[in-house]
């Protein structure tokens, strides 16, 4: 008998909601080992079995090598016991047996898995064509969950009584859908209706292939799905892009498209191995791909750029769909008008929508936590997060080299892609994509999340709320009322440390590491006031040094310099020569790009001259903004980062053989990079290359000249990691310039993998400089 033992294993990562202890149970059973498992709803799961040891030994090697797809294990703690022979048999407790106090996981939604895509397409009459089909390891998770820990009843499959068909398959271990929270058939499940746009019921048999016959026919469609509605339409037809373009004011914005297969994608972009991975994984996001010429894909699904977003089919209704219409690709972009959050409901999705889509293709289960799709880009062999949402979120990002202890961080982000993170322990949980705060919905929308992410992650108390430095955002203003309600300390970030900070945590820096990070950014405020966004700084978590930025320049008119670049390109010509001669070249060579055209070019050299509603900055965004708006690529932005995307995509065409010197002030310990003197020298350029090389030089000259001084700068202070953050951080020709000049200076680079360079990253650097704050 004395082989026999008891052991308590513990194991972490994200192990619920993904048919974890289902297949705990069948690996137990299987191996004769008695005993227990349970959810402790903090990430974990603790299993109890008594067996013979070897057996419980193989146990545990086995829980490693075989555990489910979704499933990921970071660790796996064994403490061995003395036999008791108190179990008859092995069972999966009930979760709210042993939930602990706090810092639950969430699980994220899940894209159908190749099982239950089978049984869609079988002639079972349970499976066939019902599109929730789903299993203990696919199907939406987080998009339905009311709280933790997750079992049906706090979820919106309550709503839907289980058949005896479902009962029995949820209660039998040895089916694959044992224990699925979300099991529902045709039998017992939610079902889809199709609506006219005045949300008239329209009679059919099959509202998913009748939706289909209507996209076929140039009808534009908003989709329920699991996150949100969509609007899809034909994205091979001109007339129909066109039509979707001008119904909801959008001219230029890339539209995202759903392909039904890879096959399909390859007639129209280039795919490679990490793309193809991307494109099928359970997270399934949308991947930025490079368009192929002669591609069958209307030119207006992405005016003016070389890519296009295209994702797959992640639910039943989205593969039925797509089968039916069978096109290489249609269009399926949130439904929503520009800055709005996405509709959920039908009764808003009728008084918002109507104006856009001609039918609705709906169905009946709620979506309790709207979530955005996720956008990836992969720039130099890394996946890059343009958005982290459906999929990801709100799966906790582990900061390792943060220090695992009690009490939780919250923070608000800035203004634009706002997320809200919670730092509990090192494990941070980044929300969903919550948009821009310019209107009170999106505001109603973080205060909802906020809510959420407190109950559902069992936050009892909060020790500190951290936010921008910028006071007129909304989101400061929210987190000045929560620090004031809660009785906790307020800490103001600055926006671009908080970008540094959000990369050196998911990098596993700890509190002593100091690394030389160049933030590429649209605009932050400074400390000193002014609007930063090409900076070097020198940071730990606790406190940062600027050593480094591009040599301010004057915006006149401030945020008009965002909508009419051209504004930006006067602001820094207006340091390279005199006013008389700046007045001269606008009103010669580009007065029809400002608003009010020749009109405007003396009031702008005027509002240079007399300093009047000028904002000095070193914003890398505007720069890019203004080459663009001076090589005719874009005069008017529509859309946030339309000038710097185009340009971008003119300049992979470009050489980079026009000689620039790229100036370096020392003002004291700080380095400017002078990008007048840059565009000045491309202005005298221009005649004699094309606009590609031109554009492609702006790019390495100004990526050179931050790259050169964050080297020198981490070389003089022993510094031996260089870091690049910040919006303009998902720019391929920056980053490429930025990785060549680092490891030629052998040093290391840091890059983005887990958050994303831009503002959706920007809560969770906040939220690690606050706790750094409470400890200092
Ligand atoms: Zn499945
Ligand atoms: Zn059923
Ligand atoms: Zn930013």
């Amino acid at each position: 008998m004395n082989d026999l033992a008891r052991a308590t294993i513990y194991v972490t990562g994200l192990v619920q909601g993904v048919g974890f202890r289902p297949f705990v149970y069948r690996l137990a059973v299987s191996m004769d080992l008695k005993g227990y498992v349970v959810n402790l709803g903090d990430a974990s799961v603790e299993i109890v079995v008594e067996g013979r040891v070897d057996a419980i030994k193989k146990f545990v090697e086995r829980l490693r090598l075989e555990k489910p797809g979704p499933a990921r294990i970071d660790s796996v703690l064994v403490e061995w016991l003395d036999f008791t022979g108190a179990f008859k048999d092995f069972q999966i407790m009930p979760s709210d047996h042993k939930v602990k106090q706090s810092g639950s996981s969430i699980p994220p939604d899940i894209a159908i898995c190749d099982d239950c895509v089978k049984d869609l397409m079988s002639g079972d009459p349970r499976w066939s064509k019902y599109p929730f089909t789903c299993c203990a390891v696919c199907g939406p998770r987080f998009t339905m969950i009311v709280d933790l820990p997750y079992d049906r009843e706090r979820t919106s499959m309550v709503k839907f009584p289980m058949c005896e068909f479902c009962r029995r398959d949820y209660e039998d271990p040895a089916n694959r859908r044992y224990h699925a929270e979300g099991i529902c058939c045709r039998f017992c499940g939610p079902k889809n209706e199709l609506l006219d746009n005045s949300g008239a019921k329209v009679p059919c048999e099959d509202p998913i292939e009748e939706a289909a016959k209507l996209i076929k026919e140039g009808f534009i469609v908003a989709v329920k799905g699991i996150g949100g509605f969509h609007i899809a339409c034909l994205a091979t037809d001109d007339d129909v892009v066109l039509k979707l373009r001008k119904r909801r004011r959008r001219p230029q914005q890339p539209f995202a498209v759903m392909s039904p297969s890879l096959e399909r994608v390859e007639s129209f972009a280039y795919i490679n191995q990490i793309e193809k991975e991307l494109l099928t994984s359970k997270e399934r996001p949308i991947v930025v791909l490079r368009f192929k010429p002669k591609s069958p894909i209307s030119p207006w699904v992405s005016p003016g750029l070389d890519s296009i977003g295209v994702m797959l089919p992640y639910t039943g209704i989205h593969l039925l769909l797509l089968t039916y219409v069978d096109e290489p690709a249609v269009i399926m972009t949130s439904g929503n008008y520009p800055g709005e959050p996405m509709t959920i409901t039908i009764d808003d999705a009728l008084k918002r929508l109507s104006g856009i889509v001609d039918y609705f293709l709906t169905h009946d289960r709620d979506i309790v936590n709207r979530c955005d799709d996720s956008v990836v880009r992969v720039s130099g062999g890394v996946p890059t997060f343009l958005r982290r949402s459906r999929g990801y979120a709100p799966s906790p990002i582990l900061f390792s080299g943060v220090e695992d202890k009690r009490g939780c961080v919250v923070a608000l982000g800035g203004d634009l892609n706002v997320t809200t993170s919670f730092l509990m322990g090192n494990k941070c949980y980044v929300s969903q994509h919550i948009g821009d705060l310019d209107n009170l919905d999106s505001l109603d929308f973080l205060v909802q999340s906020y809510h959420f992410f407190k109950k559902a992650l069992r936050v009892k108390e909060v020790d500190a709320i951290a936010c921008d430095l910028n006071r007129t955002f909304a989101s400061t203003k929210f987190a000045e009322e929560l620090s004031k309600e809660l009785g906790v300390p307020l800490v103001r970030v600055q926006h671009h440390h908080a970008h540094a900070t959000s990369l050196m945590a998911e990098a596993g820096l700890g509190p002593n590491d100091e690394a030389a990070v160049i933030v590429m950014d649209g605009v932050g405020l400074g400390d000193d006031g002014t609007a930063w966004g090409g900076e070097v700084l020198l940071t730990t978590y606790e406190r940062y040094k600027r050593v480094g930025c591009i040599k301010p320049y004057p915006l006149p008119g401030g945020d008009l310099c965002a909508y009419y670049p051209i504004r930006a390109l006067a602001g820094l010509l207006s340091q390279a020569m005199s006013l008389e001669e700046l007045e001269e070249l606008l009103t010669n060579k580009f007065s029809s790009a400002f608003k009010y055209g020749p009109r405007e070019v003396p009031v702008v050299v005027k509002q240079l001259r007399s300093g009047l509603n000028v904002v000095p900055s070193s914003s890398t965004g505007r720069y890019l903004d203004a080459v663009s708006a001076m090589l005719g690529v874009c005069t008017y932005r529509s859309y946030e980062g339309e000038p710097a995307m185009k340009l971008e995509a003119l300049a992979r065409a470009g050489d980079s053989n026009v000689a620039v010197d790229i100036p370096v002030v020392d003002k004291g310990k700080l380095s400017m990079v002078d990008a007048s003197q840059i565009v000045l020298q491309l202005l005298t350029s221009m005649r004699d290359n094309p606009p590609s090389s031109i554009a492609k030089v702006a790019h390495v000259a100004i990526a050179k000249g931050l790259a050169e001084i964050a080297c020198s700068k981490a070389l003089e202070e022993g510094v031996k990691v260089v870091g690049v953050s910040g919006g303009a951080a998902v720019n391929e020709i920056l980053i490429e310039v930025i990785e060549k000049e680092v490891s030629r200076h052998g040093l290391t680079l840091l890059r983005h993998r887990a958050l994303p360079p831009g503002d959706g990253g920007l809560s969770a650097g906040q939220a690690v400089v606050g706790r750094f704050h409470l400890n200092a």
